[in-house]
């Protein structure tokens, strides 16, 4: 078997260290191509150590060089390429056909729709870089023979749900809803929370995933189910009034198809990104993931009930940005990726993310977003207007630019 080489865009991430634990296990499959990450050289050097990529890039130019130099004094032979352009390069090395892109935010952007342009298979989780390229980003797949395969658990699972191949139009395969379900994070059973109160602590303690930080506040404020809504519209061709999401306590349905003759398929599994990556890198095999069997006296107790939109408004805010122009999902993203790092830094309140989203929502410019310079500049136009709007000080700005 010829092995996969698979470049990995965030390995230093949550879903990164997941990544890399699932092709350790099948290293007859897998070869790793390329390493990526922001500025962590301790962090990556020791996975150059561990999986010999003949690529590596970090988006920060002095961790880069710093990371050369390491790696040259242990005679390893990774070549190191630094900032967007080192990315890029990753992101379109020849010699890997899988980019999974596992960076956190816009950030993640320019790469992933570079690995698009070049035709690769892209692996994604970085769900905010589909939230502002959208069009852009399906554009480019299709016109380059991308395939793209979500490894966000939701969109995974409904993938493995809908037939294969699937041509991105619900009605034409009898699909009537697409149901998202949401754990709803640490506070949606806990009415008693203060929302202006939380610590970025209780906020990132998530009762059934091990996440990233910003991630885990996103799980909190329940945008992640928004953004993931309007990830689901690009992926499958749906439309809002065909994706219904629903708080499922217990982590175990990812995500539900319902089908015009009264089909329900859902897929299930412990909560353990392992399972969809597994299933992605893989594809159309399948592979031991590491994941525990599910147990089955649990499912005795699966639950199913609406999301609280008035104490969670991000995911009403989200289907609001879909609904209105292209611009509108760019500024959504770049204005909670502000809130969610202030909240993070102490600069901000829980209760100020929807409230600076919605604010940015309705300042923000309406122009087109046909190239990716448009998008970058709804981007930082946004930015701008959550600082603002959260009132944040010089210093505080600065250091979310950086
Ligand atoms: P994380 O914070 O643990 O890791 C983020 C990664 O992105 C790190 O490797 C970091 O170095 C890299 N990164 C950040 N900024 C960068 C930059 N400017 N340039 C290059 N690299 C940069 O985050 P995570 O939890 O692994 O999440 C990663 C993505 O996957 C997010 O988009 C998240 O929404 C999505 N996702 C995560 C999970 C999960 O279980 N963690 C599940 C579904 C989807
Ligand atoms: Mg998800």
């Amino acid at each position: 078997m010829t092995r996969r080489a698979i470049t990995l865009l965030g390995a230093t991430g949550s879903v990164g260290a997941s990544t890399l634990d699932v092709i350790a296990r099948h290293l007859d499959r897998f070869s790793v191509a390329a390493l990526a990450a922001h500025r962590n050289d301790a962090k990556l050097l020791d996975l150059c150590r561990r999986f010999r990529p003949p690529l590596a890039a970090l988006h920060d130019v002095d961790a880069a060089h710093s990371l050369q130099r390491a790696l040259a004094a242990e005679c390893l032979p990774t070549r190191v390429v630094a900032g967007d352009d080192g990315l890029c390069e990753a992101a379109t090395l020849p010699e890997s056909d899988c980019v999974l892109a596992a960076i956190v935010g816009a950030a993640g952007l320019p790469a992933t729709l570079a690995a698009a342009r070049a035709g690769k298979r892209i692996l994604l989780a970085n769900k905010e870089a589909l939230v502002i390229g959208g069009a852009l980003f399906m554009t480019a797949a299709a016109e380059n023979g991308a395939v793209l395969l979500p490894i966000d658990s939701e969109h995974n699972a409904v993938i493995q749900c809908l037939p294969a191949p699937y041509s991105r139009n619900p009605a034409r395969h009898g699909v009537r809803r697409i149901v998202l379900t949401a754990s709803g994070g640490p506070f949606h059973d806990r009415p008693d929370v203060d929302f202006e109160r939380v610590t970025p602590d209780e906020a990132c303690a998530h009762p059934t995933w091990s996440m990233g930080r910003k991630i885990s506040v996103d799980s909190a404020t329940m945008m992640n189910k928004g953004l993931e809504v309007i990830e689901a519209h690009w992926l499958f061709g749906a439309d809002a009034s065909q994706i219904e999401v629903v708080v499922h306590r217990q982590s175990v349905v990812h995500s539900l198809v319902e089908y015009v003759d009264g089909s329900v398929l859902a897929q299930l599994s412990n909560p353990d990104m392992r399972t969809p990556i597994a299933q992605a890198l893989a594809f159309p095999d399948r592979i031991d993931a590491g994941v525990a069997p599910l147990d089955y006296s649990r499912l005795a107790a699966l639950t199913f009930e609406p999301a609280d939109r008035r104490r969670f408004p991000c995911i009403d805010l989200a289907y609001a940005a879909l609904a209105a122009d292209a611009a509108a999902p760019v500024a959504l993203n770049a204005a909670n990726e502000i809130a969610v790092a202030a909240f993070l830094r102490g600069d901000a309140r829980f209760a100020d993310i929807p409230r600076a989203c919605d604010t940015v929502l309705a300042r923000r410019s309406v122009a087109p977003v046909v190239t990716l310079d448009d998008a970058l500049a709804a981007d930082a136009e946004a930015r701008a207007l959550a600082c603002s709007a959260l009132g944040l000080p010089r210093a505080a700005r600065a250091a979310l630019a950086a």
